[in-house]
C-alpha cells in the first residue's frame, strides 16, 4: 500500500518558514504585501481569494484585496495593476482567473510587473524558468516540486511523466523537473498509448482535469504519484445532489501499486497557497536586496 503524501501537513511547515521569514523582514523594516484582484462574483474564486487573504494575514504579511464588478472595463483593471506595480507596499500581485469574457488573461498577465508576478505566469518568468535562470515560479508546480524533493531527495536521473501541458501547471512543472535532472516526458490529449508512457514513470504527475482518469494499470510499481487535478463529482452516498472532490488519479486503485501518492483533497491543493505566500516573501527579499529565504524557492 502506497504512503499517503500529506500536503496539508507539509503546507503548514512551509507557512511556518514563511512566517519566520516575514518576521525577519519586518525587523529589517519591510512588511511583505500581497495584492489579490478578483473580477466578478464566481463563487469558487471568492472562496480561493478569501482563503488567500486569511493565510496571508496569518503569516504576518499585509493583504490587499481588490474586488471589482464583473463589468469592470479593461482600462480600469489595467490602471489598477499599474498602480499596484508602482506601490512599494505591494510585493506580489495576483489576478484570480478565470476573468469575465470581455477581459484578456494574457493581457492581464503581461501588465503585471515581472518582479511582482507571484503566480509566475509572465512570459519573462516563464522564459527565465525555461533557460534555467532565477525568476518567480508558478505556485502549484513549485508545491509539487517541494513535495517530490521531500519524498525522494535527489531527483536526478528519475523518469518523470507529466500528464498535461498547460502554462499554469504542466509546462512549468516539466521545466522544474528537468532542472532537477529528471528525464521528462510531457503527455497530453494527443499522446499515443498514454498508459504505456505513464507506466515508465518513476514520478507520475497528473494535471489534466479528468476525474479519476489514471488507474493502477497506468502506474509502475513503487512510483511516486502527484495528483494535481481537482474535479467535482456526484456523491449520492452523501445525500441527493451532494458532490465531492476527486483528483485525476483513481486513488484507491493506484494506492495498491504506487510507492507514494498525494490525496485529493489534502495533497497538492494546500501547497499552492503556501507557495504563493513563499513567492511573495521571495519577491519582497529580492526587491529590497535582502537575503532570500532558504527552502522556499525552486
Ligand atoms: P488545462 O485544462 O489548462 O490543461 C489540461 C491538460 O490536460 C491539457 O494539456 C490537455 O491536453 C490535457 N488533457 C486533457 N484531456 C486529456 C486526456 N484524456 N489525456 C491526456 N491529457 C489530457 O488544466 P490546468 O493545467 O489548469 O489544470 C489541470 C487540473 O489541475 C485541473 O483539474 C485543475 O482544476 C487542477 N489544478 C489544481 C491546482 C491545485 O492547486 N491543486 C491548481 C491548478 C490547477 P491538450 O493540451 O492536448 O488539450
Amino acid at each position: 500500500m502506497a504512503d499517503r503524501i500529506d500536503g496539508k501537513a507539509f503546507a503548514a511547515t512551509v507557512r511556518k518558514k514563511v512566517a519566520e521569514n516575514v518576521a525577519r523582514l519586518k525587523e529589517a523594516g519591510v512588511t511583505p504585501g500581497l495584492a489579490v484582484i478578483l473580477v466578478g462574483e464566481d463563487p469558487a474564486s471568492e472562496v480561493y481569494v478569501r482563503n488567500k487573504g486569511k493565510q496571508t494575514l496569518e503569516v504576518g504579511m499585509n493583504s490587499f484585496e481588490h474586488k471589482l464588478a464583473a463589468d469592470t472595463p479593461r482600462e480600469e483593471l489595467l490602471a489598477l495593476i499599474e498602480k499596484l506595480n508602482k506601490d512599494p507596499a505591494v510585493h506580489g500581485i495576483l489576478c484570480q482567473f478565470p476573468v469575465p469574457d470581455h477581459l484578456d488573461e494574457a493581457e492581464i498577465i503581461a501588465a503585471i510587473a515581472p518582479e511582482k508576478d507571484v503566480d509566475g505566469l509572465h512570459v519573462l518568468n516563464a522564459g527565465l524558468l525555461a533557460t534555467g535562470q532565477k525568476g518567480l515560479v508558478s505556485c502549484t508546480p513549485l508545491g509539487c516540486l517541494m513535495l517530490l524533493r521531500d519524498r525522494l531527495g535527489n531527483l536526478s536521473g528519475l523518469n518523470a511523466v507529466v500528464v498535461g501541458r498547460s502554462n499554469l501547471v504542466g509546462k512549468p512543472l516539466a521545466q522544474l523537473l528537468l532542472r532537477d535532472s529528471c528525464t521528462v516526458t510531457i503527455a497530453h490529449s494527443r499522446t499515443r498509448d498514454i498508459e504505456t508512457v505513464c507506466k515508465r514513470a518513476d514520478i507520475l504527475v497528473a494535471a489534466v482535469g479528468r476525474a479519476q482518469m489514471i488507474d493502477a494499470s497506468w502506474v509502475k510499481p513503487g512510483a511516486t504519484v502527484i495528483d494535481v487535478g481537482i474535479n467535482r463529482i456526484a456523491a449520492p452516498e452523501r445525500g441527493e445532489g451532494r458532490m465531492r472532490l476527486v483528483g485525476d488519479v483513481d486513488y484507491d486503485s493506484v494506492a495498491e501499486v504506487a510507492g507514494a501518492i498525494t490525496p485529493v483533497p489534502g495533497g497538492v491543493g494546500p501547497m499552492t497557497i503556501a507557495c504563493l505566500l513563499a513567492n511573495t516573501v521571495t519577491a519582497a527579499c529580492r526587491v529590497n536586496g535582502l537575503e532570500e529565504p532558504e527552502g522556499l524557492t525552486a
